[in-house]
């Protein structure tokens, strides 16, 4: 029943990186799912690492947008409508602050380096999806990624903890204002997977370990386990389902250490 789930659907990720990134895991099981998949990449660098990763799925739209620029998102958007006609899912898994901001004192966050998070990481969800709305033609599910960060001050996490709080906001004002049109807007508030982003984040390990000991499930999760949520949220599984923040953190966010 999973290998038809997204028959038919069509639609674009933003933020596969390499193939630990979370939009990747999420690329696999929508295509898995039979949807058929738009991959974008915001320069050189990671245009050279995609292209190969779409290849392997047989995609052949691969198209440049850095998600700052109102241009290139109205661009990929109007080929994606040339090509398709319309779409039915948005998968939005990117976000950037410079690794300074993440490690050391929130305090010292700088003005520039605020701006640029909040761009990078949650105006661009606003943007994208403005331009997603009219291809949405029968209704669609808009996903973006989060992180237990938005709720708790978690240490290191710092600016971007405040730039997904305003993210997960973002998804409810987006959900309510959508929905009359049929188009959804949930999040996968995902535990820590190892990725290029995570990276950058100060004691990622330290981090990983706590999972491990702290989490109901005594381990951390799955680059797959997040992909499958995401299925969920994209698919007509949960068909009834806007304006959530679904946890996939093997049940870290609800306990509370001694
Ligand atoms: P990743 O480095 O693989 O993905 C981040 C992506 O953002 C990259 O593809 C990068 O190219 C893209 N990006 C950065 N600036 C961009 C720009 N200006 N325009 C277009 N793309 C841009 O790391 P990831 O961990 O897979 O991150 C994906 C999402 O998941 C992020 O929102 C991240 O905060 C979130 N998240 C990650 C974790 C984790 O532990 N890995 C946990 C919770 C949430």
């Amino acid at each position: 029943m999973i290998s038809g789930l997204l028959e038919g659907k069509r639609g674009v990720v933003f933020g596969v990186a390499n193939q630990m990134s979370l939009a990747w895991g999420i690329t696999e099981q929508i295509v898995g799912a039979g949807g058929q998949v738009a991959l974008t990449y915001v320069n050189e660098a990671v245009e050279k690492r995609v292209k190969p990763l779409a290849e392997s799925i047989g995609t052949e739209l691969v198209l440049p947008c850095d998600v700052a620029r109102d241009l290139e998102i109205e661009g990929l958007f109007a080929t994606l409508e040339r090509t398709w006609g319309k779409i039915d899912f948005v998968v939005h898994s990117v976000a950037y602050a410079h690794r300074d901001d993440l490690r050391g004192f929130f305090s010292q966050t700088t003005r520039s380096g605020f701006a640029l998070a909040m761009d990078i990481s949650v105006y661009s969800l606003i943007a994208i999806t403005r331009c997603a709305v009219p291809l949405m033609k029968e209704g669609g599910s808009i996903l973006t990624l989060s992180y237990l960060g938005a709720r708790r001050a978690v240490p290191g996490y710092n600016v971007m903890g405040v730039a997904k709080a305003a993210l997960e906001s973002s998804v409810r004002y987006l959900a309510a204002e959508l929905g009359e049109k049929g188009i959804r807007v949930n999040a996968v508030s995902s535990g820590p997977v190892k990725t290029l982003a995570a990276s950058a984040v100060a004691n990622f390990q330290k981090k990983l370990r706590a999972m491990d000991g702290l989490s109901p499930l005594r381990r951390n999760v799955t680059q797959e386990e997040v992909g499958k949520a995401a299925l969920y949220l994209l698919s007509d599984l949960s068909s009834g389902v806007t304006g959530e923040i679904h946890f996939v953190d093997a049940g870290f966010n609800m306990v509370v250490s001694a």
